[in-house]
């Protein structure tokens, strides 16, 4: 069916407008209670609202997905097995080459799952090439399994600022040449946003027989992704890895999504229930099928139905509006967020240089992140993030690299407390919900902070850990909610 203009409008509209949590009061200093402004989607989107009505009516048929001998187990085994299919499609994922299967704990079991597997896939390539810029979730499962991982340094040139340097990459593989079992890199970094090119990454990988494998985890929400089906060949991506929490679906299901071929020759990393076509003591035979031979156990099936009802709502609408859409938030936030004084935005900024996505990461002049951020949640009821997001290594390097220049007229004494308040950024991250009201109320809230920090800091207490608690106010979480209080108000205590 063909829709029109208008109908693509009305969908962004509603999903943008239909995120539960979108309209949650808290209490601030300030008094009162005021709505919440959530830019923290990097670390978890909120959930669009038809994702969770389209799993309360699915709850009624709700059954377990091995045994098709009762309605609801049909019901439950066809959207689950559905759920795999729009994945593929989610992804431009030919199905006759590629499959997908969920995994536990997002995005992490995923990537494991995949060093673990490609290294036993082919165990005489024992080398990862990954990038400085990754989450410790695209780095460590190669750590842990791979003989020696090679970090690509980022760019250093003020106009390329933060993204991957391709030359060096290049330079890596060749000299591990005939070593390198594949290159993990992120699709979308969760520190700058910035976008990397993992098409032109692939091509390079493939032209050394080493496979990629993109860590979407901040990509898919996003822009679009295109598996398979590229005029050059090459620029397929071999393996993609995300999760639901950053996708507007409820918990977290991992999915990884990979050629059949480096799955079907070993046996599944994870046995048991589900993956087996016949067991007697002392032998099975695995199932020959994907997704099967890789979901051992009762999977996640209302996260998976959840996932695949976010996939689809954004599909109605296509990935390259959404994308639209957010460039120009992203552009607007960038312009506005320069006008807040002392402020520093890490990576290039310039959208014609360097693309990003959802996320803008800053600190503020003679500002703690986790003082900028405790005042931005206390006062004016901003949700954003602080601290390096785990990605240690390209914080220090960003942060080190904004340094420069003006640590020249510094003293040792001034040049320390700088870099202890800077050990860490403040992180804004973006959503289809969010609007350019939202970026306003932050602007406005920094100027406030850069304005009267002084006054402000007075008011709060710096604890071991490195938080800021402010002196006279304490939020009451059992006051908003308790899993405890809401079960006895609901059966009536
Ligand atoms: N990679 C990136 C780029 C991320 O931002 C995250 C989550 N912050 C992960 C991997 C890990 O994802 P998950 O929390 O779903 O395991």
């Amino acid at each position: 069916m063909l829709h029109g203009i208008d109908d693509v409008e009305n969908w962004l509209q509603r999903l943008g407008r239909d995120a539960i949590g979108l309209d949650v009061e808290y209490p601030t200093v300030s008094g009162g209670r005021t709505r919440r402004i959530y830019l923290d989607s990097a670390a978890t989107t909120l959930r669009l609202k038809v994702v969770q009505k389209v799993l309360d009516h699915y709850q009624p048929h709700y059954a377990n997905v091995h045994s098709s001998l009762h309605f609801a187990a049909w019901i439950s085994t066809r959207e689950y097995q559905w759920a795999h299919d729009m994945v593929l499609e989610f992804v431009g994922a030919d199905p006759k080459s590629w499959m997908c299967f969920f995994v536990g704990n997002g995005a992490t079991s995923g990537i494991n799952r995949v060093a673990r597997t490609l290294r036993a896939h082919r165990p005489a390539r024992d080398v990862v090439v990954t990038t400085a810029m990754e989450h410790h979730s695209n780095d460590l499962p190669h750590r842990k399994h791979f003989r020696e991982v090679v970090h690509v340094p980022t760019e250093v040139t003020p106009s390329s600022l933060g993204g991957v340097d391709l030359a060096k990459m290049a330079a890596a593989l060749q000299a591990h040449e005939g070593k390198v079992n594949y290159v993990a890199i992120t699709g979308v970094s969760n520190v700058t946003g910035i976008i990397n090119p993992v098409h032109e990454i692939a091509a390079m990988a493939h032209r050394h027989g080493a496979l990629v494998v993109v860590d979407a985890a901040q990509m898919a929400a996003h822009i679009p992704i295109k598996v398979s089906g590229h005029p050059d060949a090459t620029r397929d991506l071999d393996v993609v890895v995300f999760s639901g929490h950053k996708l507007y679906a409820p918990g977290s299901p991992g999915v990884v999504i990979a050629r059949k071929a480096l799955f079907a020759e070993m046996e599944p990393d994870e046995v048991g229930g589900g993956m087996v076509e016949t067991v007697s003591l002392d032998r099975y035979t695995v199932s020959a099928r994907f997704p099967d031979r890789e979901e051992a156990g009762t999977p996640n099936i209302p996260g998976a139905i959840g996932l695949a009802a976010a996939l689809y709502a954004l599909k109605k609408v296509g990935m390259d509006r959404i994308a639209a859409d957010e460039d120009q938030l992203l552009e607007y936030a960038l312009r506005q967020l320069a006008e807040v004084p002392g402020i520093v935005i890490y990576g290039e900024t310039s959208p014609s240089l360097v693309r990003r996505a959802g996320v803008i990461s800053f600190n503020l002049a003679d500002c703690d992140h986790a003082f900028c951020a405790a005042v931005l949640n206390d006062y004016f009821n901003i949700a954003v993030r602080n601290e390096c997001f785990c990605a240690h290594p390209y914080v220090r390097d960003m942060v080190t690299m904004s340094l420069e220049g003006v640590a020249d007229s510094m003293s040792n004494d001034e040049l320390e407390h700088l870099a202890e308040m800077h050990r860490g950024m403040v992180r804004a991250s973006f959503g289809i919900y969010n609007t350019t009201a939202d970026v306003d109320r932050l602007v406005a809230a920094l100027k406030d902070i850069s304005r009267r920090g002084d006054e402000l800091l007075a008011l709060y207490e710096r604890l071991p850990n490195g938080d800021y608690r402010h002196r006279q106010f304490a939020f009451d979480t059992m006051k908003e909610f308790s899993v405890r209080s809401k079960v006895d108000s609901l059966l009536g205590d």
